[in-house]
């Protein structure tokens, strides 16, 4: 009856471990296969990064770098001390500048080198001096304005700088004369009111 008991013992015994030792195989399979499902389904994919050409938008945002890179070292160098910089001179222009010139609103007039217009100084002579010469221009003006003054007048000689070399008995102050060789042309030009540009000395 002991051997019996002992023997059933036994066999329950090695069933149990039989049991644990199919059960932890099992377990061991189903934790390996869980495991590998797991790792599959939540796992990052894994990203690869085709090596394609630049697109055209990205080789143009390559060349805009490569274009301010040098703008960018240029700003980096120390710059030169201002009285080694080299000034690019203004380019010259047509019209006179403002610092050269002035403007004064006058009352222009003409004359010629008739008896009509100078009277006793109808003697082809200037009151500076100067022999009227066939094709001169010239202006008359109050003495405030020296011989040889520069003027320009719009609308005689064509904006052309002419020179102060006579003098008149009604040009005072704000008031000229431009000069021509003709009284008709005198005539037609009449009195005017105009932006006088005076060189400065
Ligand atoms: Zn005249």
């Amino acid at each position: 009856m002991e051997k019996i008991k002992s023997q059933i013992i036994d066999s329950v015994r090695l069933i149990l471990v039989a049991t644990v030792c199919i059960l932890c195989f099992v377990a061991g399979a189903a934790y390996t296969k869980v495991d590998l499902w797991m790792t599959m389904r939540y796992a990052p994919p894994i990203k690869i990064h085709p090596v394609t050409p630049p697109t055209a938008n990205e080789q143009k945002t390559l060349k805009a770098t490569e274009k301010t890179t040098p703008t960018e070292l240029a700003s980096l160098t120390p710059s030169l001390p201002l009285g080694k910089m080299k000034t690019t001179p203004a380019p010259e222009r047509s019209e006179p500048s403002t610092d050269e010139w002035h403007t004064v609103r006058m009352r222009v007039t003409a004359y010629c080198p008739c008896p009509k217009c100078c009277g006793q100084y109808a003697d082809g002579i200037t009151a500076c001096g100067h022999v009227i010469q066939p094709g001169d221009t010239f202006v008359a003006a109050d003495k405030r304005y020296a011989f040889g003054t520069e003027l320009i007048v719009p609308g005689y000689t064509h904006g052309q700088v002419v020179k102060v070399l006579d003098r008149g008995g009604a040009i005072k102050g704000d008031r000229i004369d431009v000069f021509f060789h003709f009284h008709q042309e005198a005539l037609e030009w009449g009195v005017q009111y105009l932006d006088v540009k005076i060189h400065n000395k």
